[in-house]
């Protein structure tokens, strides 16, 4: 962050606010861990701050501190946008664009407070007064704990705040093996065990929490996949019938897709999920090495996210859609 930047932060912070703070739809680690890292830390300052994320968040985040005081917009619209429109300051935390709230965008739009947007996607859009984002870090919460630093209140990340830190660091670096992983996140992430911040228990909350139906899930999932072994993809599906079969909540597909690239020799796979609710088919993306999922989604699935992970939807039915995909793959060079 630029002096200027941390300054302007400095002085809207300099007296007690309503503060809103929003996730993306469908918050993951990071974004929840980095809404509420943030939820507690404003906290401390003397901040009246409150985290409204445009739907539910998922089981396997429940446990998080502060996760029982996030306002969930598509469950109470009436209260959460008397909220949004009482805050005197607006942070959006791991997203670059306001379209990725869904239906809170049009409450958003019409706000005239200063937005602060903290996030590493790429091409941000333009409506904060201060823009911290940069695609080199591998969270937002490393962001966030940085975005502290800056603002001279390293001194103020105790466990609640580092526990939320940790998880978006753990969660968004794929337990800290993607690229992003840098000596220095190894440091912060030492720097907040040294802080009490449970790096065993975590990960155990995080992933050894499964139903019997969510595994049965999984295993309909690999049953379901498709390899394309002269062009290192692989790509798996899940029908609505098939996610209803198992009885399937929401989390339970989290993390499916990164299977396919557990396959020797294979660089891109995906998963296509069906939302009969939605009418579209939800779609994730994920490589390894040079292939850019991220172009990849914009240019063919209406998404984006980053070079390695990224996800978008189709309008199309599952066959179209795959068969869609299927076209494209075969004309790529990977
Ligand atoms: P996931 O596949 O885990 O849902 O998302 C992977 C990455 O892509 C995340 O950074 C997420 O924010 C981003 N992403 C997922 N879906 C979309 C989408 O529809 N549009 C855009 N722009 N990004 C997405
Ligand atoms: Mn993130």
């Amino acid at each position: 962050m630029k002096e200027q930047e941390i300054q302007a932060i400095q002085q809207l912070l300099s007296t007690p606010k309503k503060i809103a703070i929003i996730p993306h739809r469908s918050p993951d680690g990071d974004a929840m861990g980095s809404t509420l890292g943030l939820y507690h830390f404003l906290l401390k300052n003397n901040h009246q701050p409150v985290v409204v994320s445009p739907n539910e968040f998922p089981d396997f985040l429940a446990w998080m501190p502060g996760s029982e005081t996030v306002k969930i917009f598509e469950k109470d619209k009436k209260n959460c946008t008397k909220v949004l429109e009482e805050a005197d300051l607006v942070f959006t935390l791991d997203f670059n664009a306001l379209h990725r709230v869904g239906e809170m965008e049009n409450v958003l739009n019409k706000l005239t407070v200063p937005f602060v947007m903290i996030d590493h996607h790429q091409s941000p859009d333009d409506y904060a007064v201060v823009t911290y984002s940069d695609t080199a870090f591998g969270s937002t919460c490393e962001m966030l704990h940085n975005f502290i630093c800056f603002l001279g209140k390293k001194s103020d990340i105790d466990k609640t705040i580092g526990t939320c830190i940790y998880t978006g660091i753990l969660t968004d670096s794929g337990s800290f093996r993607f690229p992003k992983t840098t000596g220095t996140t190894h440091r912060i992430i030492a720097d907040l065990i040294d802080l009490g911040v449970e790096n065993t228990e975590i990960p155990t909350l995080l992933y050894d929490n499964s139903s019997y139906g969510r595994l049965q899930l999984l295993g309909k999932a690999l049953q379901n996949m498709q390899v394309l072994a002269n062009h290192k993809t692989a790509y798996t599906t899940l029908t609505q019938e098939e996610l209803d079969f198992f009885n399937h909540v929401k989390g339970d597909t989290e993390g499916i897709v990164n299977y396919g690239l557990s396959i020797k020799g294979i660089v891109f796979t995906a998963i296509f999920i069906e939302n009969a609710e939605e009418k579209i088919i939800k779609i994730s993306f994920r490589s390894q090495g040079d292939f850019d999922v991220n172009l990849f989604a914009r240019e063919h699935f209406n998404g984006g996210g980053h070079r390695n992970a990224a996800g978008g939807k189709s309008e199309l039915s599952m066959e179209d859609t795959v068969n869609k995909f299927e076209d494209l793959v075969n004309k790529l060079k990977i």
